[in-house]
C-alpha cells in the first residue's frame, strides 16, 4: 500500500470513524427516547380512559338500576327529566317484543329484533348467571343504545335510547375537561371518518400522540397529547437540532481530513522533491567540476597544441565555472529566500542596457549552441526602481532555462514593452514546452516537470521559485505561455516605480 492510501487510512480511522460512530449512537438513541415517549403516552391513555370508562360505567349502570326499579310500576318520568341526554327508554320481553315504551311517541329503534337477538342472548345468560351486563351499540348516527337484562325483572329486557352527542358532551366529555386540567388535550373522534365530536381544547386540530377505543361509544375512539410544546414535539426538535449539529460536524470533520490529508500528501510531495533536488544539485555540480577538472589538466600537462585549442578550453572553463557559480549562488539565494533573509536594493536601472551587458555575456555560449537570437527592445524605457541584481539573476534563469529546455528548434527571443505604468520583460523558446497542468507549479520549489519525458535535463528546480521570489519582491508578476512542442514564454511585469513604504 502506497504512503498516500495509508495516510487516508489513519485519518478516516482517526477521524471519521469516531465521527461515524458518534452519530450512529446519536441516531439509536433517539429512536430509544422516541419508543420511551411512545410507551409514556400509552400509560398517561391507559389511566385516562380507565377513569373514563369507570365513569361512564358508573352512569350508565345508574340509570340502568333506576330502570330496574321502577320497571313494575313505569314511573320513568324522573329519570327522563333528570338525564336530558335519555330520549328513550325500551322494555320487550325476552322474544324482544316490545311491552312499554317511554315516551311513548318514541319509535321503537329499526329492526330492534333481528339487529340486538343475539346481543340480547348473551347478556340473558349473563344474567343467569347473575350478573348484568351492559352493551352500548350505536344504532343510529345520533343515537347509542344502552342494551341490559334486568336482574330484577327475569322474562324482560331493556335498552336505553341516549342522544350520543349530549351523552358525549355531559358525561363523558365533563369527565374528560376534569382529567385534561391544563396539561393534557382530550379528544372523542369517530375511528371511522376521524370527526372530532368533542375536545377539552377549544383548537381540535392538534397532532395526537395515541388514541385507545373507547367502551362506551363503540367505533369511536379517545386520543391524547400534553398541551402547550409536547415532550414529543421537543424531543423531535432535540432530534433535528441534533441531525444538524452532526452534518455540520461531520462536514467540518471531512473538511479538515480532507485539508490535513493535502496538507501531508503536499509536505510528502516536497519530501519526496528535495530528495531529487539533492541528487539533481549533486549532478549539477559534479559536471562542470569535472570538465573544469579535466580541461585544466590537460592544459597543465602542455599538451595542447594549437593557441586557438588552448583558447577553446580556457572559454570552456571559464563557462562551467559560471555555470557552478550561478548555481551555488541560487542555492544560496534560495537559502536566503527560505529564511526570509534575503534582502534587496531597490536603485533606479536601465532594463534595455541590463539585457543588453547579459546577452553580450551569453553571446559567445548562444553562438557556439546555434540559437538564433532575437530582441524586441522598447526604445527609451524609462527607468525602473528595482534590485539590478536581482532582475539580472532572474533574467539568467530565465535565459539558462531557454537554453536547457530549446530541444531541437534554438530560438530565443526577448521583448520589453511598456504598458501604462508597467515594464514587460518576455524570454521566449521555441523549445520543449511545458504542459498547461504543470504552469503554475513550475513556480513551486523543487519542482520539476519530469512527467511523460518532457525532457531529460538536468536541474535543481529553484531557478523559477527564485525568479518568482525576486518578482514578487518588486511587486510584480510573472506568467508562463506555453505549449508543449510549441516553446514557452515567461513575461515579467514590473512596475516603475514601487511606492516607498513597500520596499523591502
Ligand atoms: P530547473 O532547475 O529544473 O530548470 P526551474 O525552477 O528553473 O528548475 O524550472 C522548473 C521546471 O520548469 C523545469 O524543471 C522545467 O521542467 C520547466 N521549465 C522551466 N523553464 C522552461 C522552458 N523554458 N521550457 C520548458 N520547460 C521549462
Amino acid at each position: 500500500m502506497d504512503n498516500t492510501k495509508k495516510i487516508f487510512l489513519t485519518l478516516g480511522l482517526i477521524v471519521l470513524l469516531p465521527a461515524i460512530f458518534y452519530s450512529v449512537y446519536e441516531i439509536s438513541s433517539l429512536d430509544e427516547t422516541e419508543t420511551m415517549l411512545g410507551e409514556l403516552y400509552g400509560r398517561q391513555l391507559d389511566a385516562v380512559l380507565f377513569s373514563v370508562n369507570q365513569h361512564v360505567l358508573d352512569v350508565s349502570s345508574g340509570w340502568a338500576t333506576q330502570i330496574e326499579n321502577n320497571i313494575a310500576n313505569g314511573a320513568f318520568d324522573r329519570i327522563l327529566s333528570d338525564n336530558p341526554s335519555i330520549t328513550g327508554i325500551i322494555i320487550a320481553d325476552t322474544s324482544l317484543n316490545t311491552v312499554a315504551l317511554h315516551p311513548r311517541a318514541i319509535p321503537v329503534p329499526r329492526d330492534w329484533a333481528r339487529r340486538y337477538e343475539v346481543t340480547f342472548g348473551q347478556l340473558i345468560r349473563y344474567r343467569a348467571l347473575k350478573y348484568r351486563k351492559l352493551e352500548p351499540v350505536i344504532d343510529t348516527d345520533s343515537t347509542l343504545l344502552i342494551l341490559f337484562a334486568p336482574s330484577s325483572s327475569p322474562t324482560l329486557v331493556a335498552g336505553i335510547m341516549v342522544r350520543t352527542d349530549r351523552f358525549v358532551a355531559e358525561v363523558i366529555g365533563r369527565k374528560l375537561s376534569d382529567i385534561a386540567r391544563n396539561d393534557l388535550v382530550l379528544n372523542i373522534a369517530s375511528a371511522s371518518t376521524g370527526a372530532t365530536l368533542y375536545s377539552t381544547h377549544p383548537r381540535t386540530a392538534f397532532e395526537f400522540s395515541q388514541e385507545r377505543p373507547l367502551w362506551i361509544l363503540p367505533d369511536h375512539v379517545v386520543k391524547v397529547r400534553m398541551l402547550g410544546s409536547t415532550v414529543e414535539e421537543e424531543a423531535r426538535a432535540r432530534y433535528r437540532e441534533n441531525m444538524t449539529l452532526i452534518v455540520a460536524l461531520n462536514i467540518v470533520l471531512l473538511t479538515g481530513a480532507v485539508m490535513a490529508y493535502r496538507l501531508i500528501k503536499r509536505e510528502m510531495e516536497l519530501v519526496a522533491m528535495r530528495t531529487d533536488f539533492v541528487s539533481n544539485v549533486s549532478h549539477e555540480l559534479r559536471t562542470p567540476l569535472a570538465l573544469i577538472r579535466m580541461f585544466a589538466e590537460t592544459l597543465e600537462m602542455k599538451r595542447v597544441k594549437t593557441e586557438a585549442k588552448r583558447q577553446e578550453y580556457y572559454s570552456i572553463i571559464l563557462h562551467e565555472t559560471e555555470r557552478l557559480t550561478r548555481l551555488i549562488n541560487n542555492i544560496l539565494n534560495f537559502s536566503r529566500m527560505e529564511s526570509r533573509t534575503r534582502r534587496y536594493s531597490f536603485a533606479p536601472m536601465d532594463l534595455n542596457a541590463l539585457i543588453g551587458s547579459i546577452l553580450t555575456v551569453y553571446s559567445y555560449r548562444l553562438e557556439t549552441l546555434g540559437f538564433t537570437v532575437e530582441t524586441s527592445l522598447a526604445p527609451e524605457l524609462p527607468q525602473i526602481t528595482a534590485d539590478e541584481e536581482a532582475v539580472a539573476e532572474a533574467l539568467h534563469n530565465l535565459i539558462d532555462n531557454a537554453i536547457k529546455y530549446s530541444g531541437e528548434r534554438k530560438f530565443l527571443r526577448i521583448t520589453t514593452s511598456l504598458s501604462g505604468n508597467t515594464m514587460r520583460i518576455s524570454v521566449q523558446d521555441h523549445g520543449v514546452g511545458i504542459p498547461k497542468e504543470h504552469h503554475s507549479k513550475v513556480f513551486e520549489k523543487f519542482y520539476r516537470v519530469s512527467q511523460g519525458l518532457v525532457h531529460t535535463a538536468k536541474g535543481s528546480g529553484l531557478g523559477l521559485a527564485i525568479v518568482h521570489h525576486i518578482v514578487d519582491a518588486h511587486h510584480g508578476t510573472i506568467t508562463v505561455n506555453s505549449e508543449p512542442g510549441h516553446g514557452s514564454t515567461f513575461t515579467i511585469t514590473l512596475p516603475l516605480t514601487i511606492p516607498q513604504q513597500q520596499l523591502s
